[in-house]
């Protein structure tokens, strides 16, 4: 077969995401919207539309369209909300946030891919995104809270401090398990004082680690 034409390629993508149950059109308008050949690493260019996490700086992933349009989905996002998200990586899921949502605060705990992600992410125009350089374990109070809470990395547990973070009817999303092993996506709705939690997909993320990392 010929190779797809950039378009055709979109359009295969869009149609693979519908076809794996994701429905949201505005999601998949996003998905469709976004260049993720600019998230990926140069050589991995024509691997771009292909559903597969692939390899970034630092030994860490950008992950899987199919599981990035998943987990947006389950945020049920509104124009109006405000969205945190652990694990910046690549800003691909950032980038996808931000079409769908008033603004995006992202942490990274590597240097590099903090700085690469702004750099891309402003390239693009999409300046509702903040990229913060730290530790999502220990995000400053002074960031109040969120509407929505997505983490991008394996969390053994998601620390009841971050969920406090949630605003009333929150929605918090996270992979949890084992750094070693699967994990479960994990979506918690705040509800008063409690948080209902529904196990959703087995998963495999990259560790959530603590701290700002010592290598750049
Ligand atoms: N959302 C990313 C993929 C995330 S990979 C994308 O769309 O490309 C997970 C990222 O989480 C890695 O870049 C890793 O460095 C980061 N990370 C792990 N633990 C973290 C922590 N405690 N705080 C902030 N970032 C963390």
């Amino acid at each position: 077969m010929p190779p797809l034409s950039p378009s055709s390629e979109k359009m295969q993508f869009q149609l693979n995401l519908r076809q794996r149950g994701i429905s949201d059109r505005a999601v998949l308008k996003a998905m469709g919207d976004v260049p993720r050949e600019m998230f990926v690493s140069s050589l991995d260019r024509a691997d771009a539309y292909r559903d597969s996490a692939l390899g970034i700086a630092c030994g860490q992933t950008i992950s899987q369209p199919f599981v990035v349009a998943y987990m947006t989905e389950q945020l049920q996002l509104k124009p109006e909300h405000r969205v945190l998200e652990i694990g910046t990586g690549s800003g691909y899921q950032a980038a996808i946030l931000s079409r769908l949502c008033r603004d995006v605060v992202s942490f990274e705990r590597y240097r590099t891919l903090a700085d690469r992600a702004r750099l891309v992410l402003s390239d693009l125009g999409y300046d509702n995104v903040e990229v913060v350089l730290g530790d999502g374990f220990d995000v400053p109070a002074n960031l109040g809270t969120f509407d929505r809470i997505i983490v991008t990395a394996a969390m053994e547990e998601v620390p009841q401090a971050l969920l406090e973070r949630l605003e009333p009817d929150g929605i918090a999303i996270a992979p949890v398990g084992p750094h070693d092993g699967s994990q479960a996506l994990v979506r918690f709705r705040r509800s008063g004082k409690a948080f209902e939690r529904q196990e959703l997909l087995g998963v495999r993320f990259v560790p959530a680690l603590k701290g700002i990392a010592r290598e750049l």
